[in-house]
């Protein structure tokens, strides 16, 4: 296959070698787990457990009859002790149920479909569903739904992302390593309920490893291994689909619109774990790193496990660190508190020092236009700055600001350091309170 590229991107210090020999290793559950109710797009659970239950290992505490929604599980075995609003590592405070941890590891029944090739592509959704899968990538969204586009919609190719472009990050890049044929198998079981013949992994040019490795597990499928010039953001999926395929998803347009579903290489284990054993998604592996820890690693953690835990395993430098960043540097969540748990969509946890914040005082623009070329989506990030200052959301809408995919790349190169990514995030929360 040839490789395209994509528009624009930006190519950050990776600083992967810290972490990307790292065997995965398994954190301990802890006493208690926070898990809150709000771990996908689309509305908050509701709880179907009470205070003082007893819940088993895999059980489903939280459900929602929303379309865009999936199940939260119990990550251990134990009591629920609270119901309650308690802080969120993406914003604000959301209900969470917090279970201590009775150390039995009592595992629920679990539903599963070991000759998944014998079922439906309703009964594998449903499973999916019921497992609580969503896009491990970072965008959480319901896999269910994303491998179910309108009946009119003709499915062509299947596209996976191993590409984890944002630096630091080696989860996805360990998984594709230690867990090959898992990935594969999910993928089959994905290109069995799509019905599609044809079935790409683009992994960045940055990870040998886990291209040799997929490659080999690949053998005697038509599942093919795309080695992918290394550029951030190449692992949005628009970006990925151009590079790849080159094609151009329109604006405002799902890649579905040009025959393409795409799902992140984690989520394809996932799903394998979820049909072939029946394994729920109550945990993730996460890459502690920055120079702010002294044993970088990746950690297999419960989901609810507090980031405090993971951290301190890791050798935590509090001295030194300026900023605790829960994902990757470009796109990930800055936290206020170390009491945040560990989520679906957690793939790292970044300790980072002075040095790596590199926080310099903005300038006045100076109309280098090198935010344009490094948009991915052919935006104009100098003229959302702009509009921000003097509150012109609606302006900001026929910019197609709604298109930013908020990877960051105009901020990065931005020589004034203009604050480009807080005016799109302010701009996009103005136009979606002006809709309701
Ligand atoms: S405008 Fe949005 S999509 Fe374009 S570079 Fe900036 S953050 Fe990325
Ligand atoms: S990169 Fe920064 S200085 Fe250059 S045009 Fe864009 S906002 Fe202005």
């Amino acid at each position: 296959m040839k490789f395209f590229g994509f528009k624009g991107g930006v190519h950050p210090p990776e600083n992967k070698i810290q972490t990307e020999n790292q065997a995965v290793e398994i954190l301990a559950a802890p006493k208690m787990v926070f898990i809150p109710l709000l771990q996908h797009i689309g509305v908050p659970l509701t709880p179907c457990v009470e205070i003082g239950e007893r819940v088993l290992k895999g059980q489903i505490i939280a459900d929602s009859e929303a379309f865009l929604s999936v199940p939260v599980h119990a990550s251990v075995s134990g009591t629920v002790k609270k119901i309650e609003n308690l802080p969120f590592p993406l914003m604000g405070n959301v209900q969470t149920i917090v279970i201590e941890n009775d150390e039995q590891e009592e595992w629920t029944t679990l539903e599963k479909l070991p000759e998944w090739k014998n079922s439906t592509k309703e009964e594998l959704l449903k499973v999916i569903r019921s497992k609580g899968i969503v896009g491990l990538g970072g965008a959480a969204f319901p896999t269910h739904v994303k491998l179910n586009p309108p009946a009119d919609v003709k499915i062509e190719v299947l596209l996976l992302n191993g590409a984890e472009c944002e630096p630091y990050l080696n989860s996805d890049n360990r998984v594709m390593i230690e867990e090959p044929s898992k990935v594969i198998e999910g993928i089959k079981i994905m290109k069995h309920i799509l019905n599609v013949d044809s079935a790409v992994i683009g992994i960045e040019d940055n990870k040998p490893e886990a291209i040799e490795a997929m490659r080999k597990a690949c053998q005697g499928t038509n599942i093919e291994v795309m080695p992918l010039k290394t550029m951030y953001p190449q692992g949005g999926e628009k970006s990925l689909i151009k590079a790849i395929l080159n094609k151009e998803v329109p604006s405002g347009k799902l890649p579905s619109a040009v025959g393409v579903v795409v799902n992140n290489t984690t989520t394809a284990a996932a799903i394998y774990d979820a049909i072939v054993n029946g394994l729920p998604l109550i945990d993730k592996v996460v890459t502690v790193t920055g120079k702010g820890i002294e044993q970088p690693k990746n950690l297999k953690a419960v989901i609810g496990t507090p980031i405090s835990m993971l951290l301190e395993n890791c050798g935590y430098k509090e001295e030194v660190v300026e900023k605790i960043v829960m994902g990757g540097p470009m796109m990930g969540m800055a936290q206020l508190t170390l009491e945040v748990p560990v989520i679906k969509g957690t793939s790292g946890l970044l300790a980072l020092t002075k040095q790596e914040t590199n926080y310099c005082k903005p300038k006045a623009c100076i109309g280098c236009g090198k935010c344009v070329d490094a948009c991915p989506m052919s935006l104009e990030p100098i003229m959302y700055a702009r509009l921000a200052e003097f509150s012109q959301w609606e302006e900001m809408a026929k910019y197609h600001l709604m298109d930013c995919i908020e990877c960051g790349s105009c901020a990065y190169i931005c020589p004034a350091n203009r604050p480009l990514t807080e005016a799109i995030k302010i701009g996009k929360a103005k136009l979606r309170t002006m809709k309701k």
